[in-house]
């Protein structure tokens, strides 16, 4: 039997967000993997095996999932939103550059999935529908002068922005300091979106103006979308529409 490895993304949450690949390819799976709370989304049924691990060992986990490949598994490794975003399909990759030869000819592919950004972006209209970026806040895997240059470049390039990881468990000022930073750099009121728990039963949807964010708005499962300069909020009873412009005049 011929062994697969298919690294999947699940969504934001709701199982009708899951892409009907991903669905095929779990419903074909002998094994899944990956971190804990997100194996839990997967019903167990018979000839399916869960592995769950903890989120610090993504390396360890990938060249299990590898092995298992290998010797004939359908293993699907999961990741919530997009696997390629701040995710297991890098960490797969690393382990098959490093790994031994035979890896390499491994049938892998990459099944994406709605990243958190855009269901987040999707509740409130259009924030991120001219140029934008998405960084990490996280200093787990890189330094925090490194996340600073990026926050202040980007403001100074007038890119809307979308935050994952806003706030660290190890470092839980560094959102503080994010929020000083904007503050600084783009010295106005654009909206700031904290949109939590998107797509289940726990979700929350806040809009406030840059000098209103405070570091408790965001937790771990928080988005946060920063307007760029060109971004409109369109008040209205219920939660307010916010858009920035498909067009910058010159
Ligand atoms: N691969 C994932 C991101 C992993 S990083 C994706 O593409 O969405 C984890 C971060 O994603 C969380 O800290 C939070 O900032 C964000 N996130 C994930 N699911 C979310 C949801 N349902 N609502 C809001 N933010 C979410």
């Amino acid at each position: 039997m011929s062994g697969s490895l298919t690294i999947a993304g699940l969504g934001p949450g709701a199982d009708d967000l899951i892409t009907p690949q991903v669905a095929d390819a779990l419903a074909e799976a002998t094994d899944v993997v990956g971190y804990i709370p997100y194996v839990a989304r997967i019903a167990p049924r018979l000839g399916l095996t869960l592995h769950s691990s903890d989120n610090r060992v993504e390396l360890d986990r990938a060249r299990h999932a590898l092995e298992m490949a290998s010797k004939g598994h359908r293993v699907v490794v999961v990741s919530s939103g997009d696997p390629g975003v701040f995710a297991m399909a890098s960490a797969v990759f690393e382990a098959v550059e490093a790994g031994p030869p035979h890896w390499r000819a491994l049938n892998i592919q990459v099944l994406p999935g709605i990243t958190a950004m855009l269901a987040a972006a999707a509740r409130v209209g259009a924030p991120l529908g001219h140029d934008f970026c998405a960084i990490n806040l996280s200093d787990n895997l890189k330094p925090w002068a490194l996340i600073e240059k990026r926050l202040r470049l980007a403001a100074e390039a007038d890119f809307a922005m979308a935050f994952y990881n806003p706030r660290s468990r190890a470092r839980p000022e560094g959102f503080a300091r994010a929020l000083d930073i904007l503050n600084e750099t783009c010295g106005d009121t654009r909206p700031v979106i904290f949109a939590r728990a998107v797509s289940t039963v726990d979700e929350t949807v806040r809009i406030v103006t840059l000098p209103e964010a405070r570091p408790d708005m965001a937790d771990m499962r928080t988005m946060v979308l920063v307007g760029s300069a060109a971004t409109r909020l369109i008040p209205r009873t219920g939660t307010a529409f916010v858009y920035t412009p498909r067009s910058v005049s010159v």
